[in-house]
């Protein structure tokens, strides 16, 4: 069990009194120098870092009109100070998202406005909210911008719509570039430059396991549903993140995703070099990296001569293809027009369901009474299908239709006002389980609600980070661990393939 207090569960919401500095430990293994040369950084704190890290801050500012506004605007109104999990969950003043700003605005206001300059070569920066940048303010970020899984929650109630996400990005990006990158995300994206995935699973043991996945389903079913990789000429293009090949739950998620396939006569196939939907580059705030990551997959695509591109379930990828591979890695030219690029796997299910195309037995689910997590990323930062506030409709319309028991948790904790998992933002790193526990504590409360009141033993979630830190943090609150699933595996259940 832990060595720290886990939260009490309470009927939400409940803001916490504020402890200083609870928090101020909390800070992931700092990357080595081979993780941050896998990825471009310098390997250790460089000479003269202060000054380096204003001159990449000021780049940063100079590239973004969005981070610029965003460092400019803020009022002080306070109305994002209780809208974060982390401070939810911890009590720490400096998990408030407009204090986690302010580590870096500090900064920026010290050397890239006019108050800034004169106060400070008066010595009196802090009179107008600045500071200069120095070892404390830079142990600060390291601790407090790894407290912010990116998740966009704050922006949603912010009358100015400020992105503390946008800023955390920075400040990850600026540390990186002075040397003092955060290991879990520096070593994953080495290992997707070197071998292609997360995991680092090379092609003979990707190919193994699905093979393994072809006979279990074969076992299971009668049937021969194929997972195809490196098919030249199929279809579809899969990607998807490497925790759906060899994890559970998100493997049940990747046999629903070839069923549906099968059924409805699509060919597709997976990529060994883009064997990664996931892109880590983003919680980094690294542009360059996230470019070269998401090449594999155009590279990939026209290697395969593939007609179409879809993303299987996970919600920074998805926010990654959706937002940014357009102007990233596009034109897409090379597609089939018929089809939107990038599509998500529950847009594909959602139009074969619609179709009829799909044979679906119900009650096959009925052992299972089931709630829905709205990922952050996909719920702030994308749609699905042609219709607005599609990214929540399809999911739970997938679910209604093979199953027959649904319940949402309470509306202000789901669509855009969803609560992070607690573990998204490149935080999901045992070194970071304090945070991660504490962090999920009003969606474990939202939970609890649904548990009450109508039986809820099945929590469905479209994206591997959340899967994943709901596996670890469950048991904590005292849920069982095996209740979260993949959507696909609910469709898994019900699809009828003989
Ligand atoms: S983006 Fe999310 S994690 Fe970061 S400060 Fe805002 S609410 Fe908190
Ligand atoms: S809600 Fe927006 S303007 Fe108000 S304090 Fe927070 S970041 Fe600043």
């Amino acid at each position: 069990m832990a060595d720290f207090e886990i939260p009490a569960l309470k009927e939400y919401p409940v803001i916490p009194p504020v402890k200083v500095g609870t928090m101020a430990h909390s800070k992931p293994f700092v990357a080595k120098p081979e993780h941050q040369a896998g990825v471009g950084y310098p390997g250790e704190l460089v000479d003269n870092w202060e000054e380096k890290a204003v001159t990449r801050l000021g780049e940063l500012v100079k590239g973004s009109r969005a981070l610029q506004v965003f460092l400019d605007s803020c009022v002080k109104c306070g109305a994002c100070t209780d809208k974060c999990h982390y401070y939810l969950g911890t009590s720490d003043p400096k998990n408030m998202p407009v204090a986690r700003q302010d580590l870096l605005r500090k900064v920026y206001r010290r050397h890239y406005t006019f108050a800034g300059k004169l106060f400070g070569a008066l010595g009196m920066p802090g009179l107008v909210g600045a500071a200069d940048m120095t070892k404390e303010v830079l142990d600060d970020w390291y601790s407090y911008f790894h407290q912010c899984s990116q998740c966009r929650r704050c922006s949603v109630f912010c009358p100015y719509g400020i992105d503390t996400a946008e800023i955390s990005m920075a400040a990850r990006e600026v540390m990186d570039s002075v040397g003092l990158g955060q290991k879990y995300c520096n070593e994953i994206l080495g290992k997707v430059h070197k071998i292609g995935n997360n995991l680092g699973l090379p092609e003979p043991a990707l190919v193994d396991t699905l093979e393994g996945l072809e006979e279990d389903v074969k076992d299971d079913t009668g049937v021969d549903v194929r997972f195809p990789v490196d098919q030249k000429g199929a279809d579809v293009l899969l990607v998807t993140p490497s925790a759906d090949f060899f994890a559970e739950p998100h493997i049940d998620g990747l046999i629903g995703y070839a069923k549906v396939f099968h059924q409805a006569g699509i060919s597709w196939t997976l990529s060994s070099y883009a064997s990664e939907a996931a892109n880590f580059s983003m919680f980094i705030g690294s542009g360059d990296n996230l470019k070269s990551t998401a090449m594999r997959i155009r590279q990939a695509a026209l290697d395969l001569g593939v007609k179409r591109i879809v993303v299987g379930e996970c919600g920074h990828a998805w926010r990654v293809a959706y937002s940014f591979w357009n102007t990233l890695i596009g034109p897409f030219d090379f597609l089939d027009p018929k089809y939107p690029v990038p599509q998500h796997i529950c847009e594909v299910t959602y139009d074969l369901l619609q179709r009829g195309a799909l044979k679906i037995d119900k009650e096959a689910n009925d052992h299972r009474r089931i709630t829905f997590h709205d990922s952050c990323n996909v719920s702030r930062a994308s749609r699905m299908g042609n219709i607005p506030g599609g990214q929540f409709i399809i999911p739970r319309e997938i679910i209604k239709s093979v199953a027959n028991h649904y319940f949402d948790m309470p509306a202000n904790t789901i669509h855009e006002s969803t609560y992070c998992c607690g573990g998204g933002g490149g935080l999901l790193t045992d070194d970071l389980m304090e945070l991660r526990i504490k962090g999920a504590l009003p969606r474990m409360e939202a939970l609890q609600q649904v548990v009450e009141e109508n039986d809820v033993n099945y929590l469905c979630a479209i994206c591997a980070i959340c899967k994943s830190q709901f596996t670890k943090v469950l048991p904590y609150y005292k849920f069982p661990m095996d209740m979260i699933g993949s959507l696909h595996q609910l469709v898994s259940t019900a699809i009828q393939l003989k």
